[in-house]
């Protein structure tokens, strides 16, 4: 059985780890967004398969493929379900979101965020992710922001800015310390779920800071899918 990964995620690389271990022929594929990625074990492909028709050639190789990409990597979900049509069996495997707490402030899209974002406080702490970063600008372009990305954004940084590159996991302390020091009064943040990314929604608590918590993009319809690693290694298991 080979297998093809769609990763970019700690739970694709859990995965992936677990397999290599138990001697299944698996392949992670990589986006290839980030400079310095963290490479799974095992063999990997880096960037784009060319839509969903380069990733329907792709599969020639793969006998099952799992999506394990990030829950907003929509695009690449989608791709998958078309490319593998009813030949190829495909598992989504996705983490839970975030158990909502009823001080939060949901929106649907980035914009939404933004503007919500400019009402609810002076010194947002934006960490959405550097391709989103565009979509903040016409709100909070005046705005003392704070913004958290991997790797440096290709957009021009508003003067009144400050962007700031690192990755998770993240500690409550550290997310306390920075937040304190920006003097957030808002945190904006996906619905990324997990517990790398957790400890900003503590910190953002006890910190008396809003927080703007962009909904997931619905998954695509029809596919078997779990939300854990442990069910994802059964579900290859078993094939
Ligand atoms: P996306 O918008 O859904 O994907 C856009 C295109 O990027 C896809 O059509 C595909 O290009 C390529 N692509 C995406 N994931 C890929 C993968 N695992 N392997 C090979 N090609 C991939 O994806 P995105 O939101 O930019 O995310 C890119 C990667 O970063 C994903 O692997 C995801 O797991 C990871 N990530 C995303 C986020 C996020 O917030 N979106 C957060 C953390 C990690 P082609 O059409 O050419 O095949």
């Amino acid at each position: 059985m080979r297998l093809l990964l769609l990763g970019g995620t700690s739970e694709a690389r859990e995965l992936a780890a677990r397999l290599v271990d138990a001697g299944v022929d698996v392949t992670s594929s990589l986006a290839g967004r980030v400079a310095q990625p963290r490479l799974p074990v095992g063999p990997v492909r880096i960037g784009g398969f060319g839509g969903v028709e380069g990733l329907r050639s792709a599969l020639a190789e793969y006998d099952a493929v799992v999506d394990a990409t990030h829950p907003f990597a929509l695009g690449m979900s989608a791709n998958a379900v078309a490319a593998c049509g009813d030949h190829v069996p495909l598992l989504r495997l996705e983490r839970p979101g975030w158990t909502p707490d009823p001080a939060w402030h949901h929106v649907d899209d980035h914009e939404q965020a933004a503007s919500l974002a400019a009402s609810l406080g002076e010194r947002p702490f934006i960490t959405v992710g550097r391709q989103e970063l565009a979509r903040f600008v016409p709100a909070l372009g005046a705005h003392a922001v704070l913004a958290r990305v991997v790797d440096s954004p290709a957009i021009k940084i508003p003067q009144s800015w400050r962007v700031i590159t690192s990755r998770g996991p993240y500690t409550l302390d550290g997310e306390l310390a920075l937040i304190r020091e920006h003097g957030g009064d808002v945190l904006v943040t996906k619905d990324s779920g997990g517990t790398f990314t957790w400890p900003k929604m503590e910190a953002a608590a006890q910190c008396g800071a809003a927080v703007v918590v962009v909904r997931r993009p619905p998954a695509p319809d029809g596919v078997a899918t779990v939300h854990d690693v442990d069910a994802a290694f059964s579900w290859v298991e078993a094939r």
